[in-house]
């Protein structure tokens, strides 16, 4: 855990996020700045700022629990992803994947997500 990081924050409840999954190594929650409805993050608990500080263990997961939040919102079209530094475009020094579904494709199900 890494004091300053707003990811480690979160998962520590100091800022709050809409929780949409939790296991003893995996969080995840919806983005403050969504691309589309539903676009979440999921991040290790262990704080490590990019791709090859995390352990192939903990990459598995991360991609199992991607892959379990996909079917659950029930999408088929979607955009896995992952930046690593700044030119790369990573904003926050947290090993994080995003999960994008395309535009409307949460629309019309029945599914009500909260917005923040
Ligand atoms: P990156 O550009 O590092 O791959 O993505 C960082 C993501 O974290 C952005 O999509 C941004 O909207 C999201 N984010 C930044 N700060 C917060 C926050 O405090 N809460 C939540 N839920 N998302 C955040």
């Amino acid at each position: 855990m890494s004091g300053v990081c707003i990811f480690c924050k979160i998962i520590r409840g100091e800022i709050p996020s809409m929780k949409i999954f939790e296991s003893e190594k995996t969080y995840a929650f919806l983005d403050i700045g969504p691309l589309s409805r539903g676009h979440s993050l999921i991040i290790p608990k262990h704080h490590g700022a990019k791709l090859h500080d995390i352990p192939d263990d903990q990459l598995s997961e991360l991609l199992a629990v991607t892959k379990k939040i996909a079917l659950a919102q029930g999408v088929e079209n979607y955009n896995v992803l992952q930046n690593n530094g700044r030119i790369a475009h990573q904003e926050v020094d947290h090993v994080h994947f995003h999960l994008i579904p395309k535009p409307n494709e949460t629309q019309g199900l029945g599914i009500e997500w909260p917005t923040q």
